[in-house]
């Protein structure tokens, strides 16, 4: 069976109920929430006309996964990345890692992007702290530049 999960965060804006009825055939589950004409009429449908996401095949061992962009929005940097320079090879992550996706080069780990699953078993396992969060980066940075009322996820 395949299995796939899409998370989007971006702009949107509000369609009205024209569509409405496009969007419940595609999704009859509504039916059973909203049963009655009265019931749908609180319903309106919302446009995510610029964004950002990240895309999991999750059928796949290990599994598949990939950042997307549309509408002219930046693709977001999400994860988890060894910082080199404080890697002491001491190997404990490689282990804890579901996907198996760090492997160690001269010493140095290093994470294949595209099977991560972004649990965060790896940066709870390093002794000297050299995993980081992408969006710890991201952090930093928009701190410094004053951009408040941002969320953030994982
Ligand atoms: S976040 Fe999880 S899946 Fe990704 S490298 Fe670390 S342990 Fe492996
Ligand atoms: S646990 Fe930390 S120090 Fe040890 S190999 Fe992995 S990243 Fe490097």
């Amino acid at each position: 069976m395949s299995s796939m999960a899409i998370s989007a965060r971006g702009k949107v804006r509000e369609e009205g109920p024209a569509r409405l009825g496009e969007l419940l055939e595609r999704n009859p589950y509504m039916y059973e929430i909203y049963p009655s004409e009265a019931s749908r009429e609180a319903l309106t449908v919302f446009k995510m006309h610029e964004g950002a996401g990240e895309w999991f095949g999750l059928s796949a061992k290990p599994i598949d996964r990939a950042s997307f962009a549309f509408g002219g929005a930046i693709s977001d940097s999400h994860g988890y990345v060894v910082d080199a320079a404080c890697c002491i090879g001491c190997g404990s992550c490689v282990p804890v890692c579901p996907q198996q996706c760090i492997a160690l080069t001269d010493g140095v780990a290093a994470i294949d992007q595209s099977h991560c699953l972004h649990c965060g078993r790896c940066l709870n396992t390093c002794p000297v702290e050299a995993i980081e969060r992408r969006w710890a980066r991201m952090e930093v940075w928009m701190k410094a530049c004053n951009l408040t009322g941002i969320s953030l996820q994982a």
